[in-house]
């Protein structure tokens, strides 16, 4: 499909399809389960096969053929897969999320209520805003640990969390790429305001795999 990043890390595993979209993407939402995002931390266990689970910032399922989507420009979407247990999450990861360590939520839940181990966790992190664009006031940087105001670099604490709940390094990707400065691939909201667009990003565990 046209408009679509994809991890090569996620792609090697064989049970899993994802995508991240870009503003090239035809695709939407529809057919897939998605969110009312709200930049908190609050995960949701898909409970149904398509449309909205209520809200929330983070999908899981382990539910085979489910896709799981999340909507993003300029926060950054996270897919995750355990290809052991075939569970699946979709993480909407900006600021708010990212200092609520919605990522490290997320893979605690799914070595509680799913019998994911760390070690057979896979993470891609998709495009968001970048450290070269991302200025935050004093208030947000010292979420982050600074001092004052400054630019933050979003990936880097979404994969220092992978990393604290003990995803292996080599099984965390960082597709790169920054919104903002982007305009032909990417929606930025800090760029175009209220009429930016959305990118969808998804993952699904396959019905069956293909040999
Ligand atoms: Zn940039």
């Amino acid at each position: 499909m046209t408009g679509i990043l994809t991890s090569p890390l996620l792609s090697q595993l064989a049970c899993v399809e994802h995508g991240f979209g870009t503003r090239d993407a035809v695709f939407s939402q529809t057919g897939m389960v998605s969110l009312r995002q709200i930049h908190s931390s609050l995960l949701r266990v898909a409970d149904r096969d398509s449309g909205c689970a209520g809200e929330g910032d983070a999908l899981i399922t382990d539910r085979p053929g489910v896709r799981i989507s999340v909507r993003t420009a300029d926060c950054f979407p996270v897919l995750i897969a355990d290809p052991n247990r075939r569970v699946v999450a979709a993480v909407h990861a900006g600021w708010r999320g990212t200092a609520a360590r919605i990522v490290g939520h997320v893979v605690q839940r799914m070595i509680a209520e799913f019998g994911s181990k760390p070690a057979g966790i896979h993470a891609a992190i998709g495009p968001g805003i970048g450290a070269c664009c991302y200025e935050v006031g004093a208030e947000v940087a010292r979420q982050f640990g600074l001092d004052r105001a400054g630019t933050i670099d979003l990936a880097h604490f979404n994969r220092e969390q992978l990393l604290a709940a003990s995803v292996p390094e080599t099984q965390i990707d960082t597709i790169g790429g920054c919104t903002f400065c982007d305009p032909a691939r990417f929606h930025s909201y800090r760029r175009d305001g209220a009429r930016a667009g959305r990118m969808i990003s998804f993952i699904r565990v396959l019905d069956s795999v293909p040999v």
